[in-house]
């Protein structure tokens, strides 16, 4: 049997497959040659699965989204603070992506 990694959601905390959570990635940090950060540390949800960065695994479904929000562990988990502006934007797309 082959074996298939397990990645534990943010929300719920339960372990599943990684085709069925989805991804909140943190993007890289890019800095100048004085070590100075001028891009990145961007949160979006990766839809596609390919986005660069850091990562926390939730279910395809908007109530582990909240839970996760709510308690701050996308947060803590990425280690940086996350706009209110990006979790309405990031659970829009969620329910988009969790229609089909
Ligand atoms: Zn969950």
């Amino acid at each position: 049997m082959k074996k298939v990694p397990l990645r534990k959601c943010t929300g719920c905390g339960e372990m599943k497959e990684k085709r069925e959570l989805i991804r909140v990635v943190k993007a890289p940090e890019k800095k100048d040659e004085n070590g100075n950060v001028i891009s990145g540390g961007e949160i979006s949800l990766d839809l596609t699965g390919r986005k660069p960065g850091r990562g926390a695994y939730v279910c395809k479904n908007a109530d582990c989204f909240e839970k996760a929000r709510k308690a701050r562990r996308f947060e803590r988990s990425l280690s940086c603070k996350i706009p209110e502006d990006v979790y309405e934007q990031m659970s829009a797309e969620l329910e988009n992506a969790s229609e089909d």
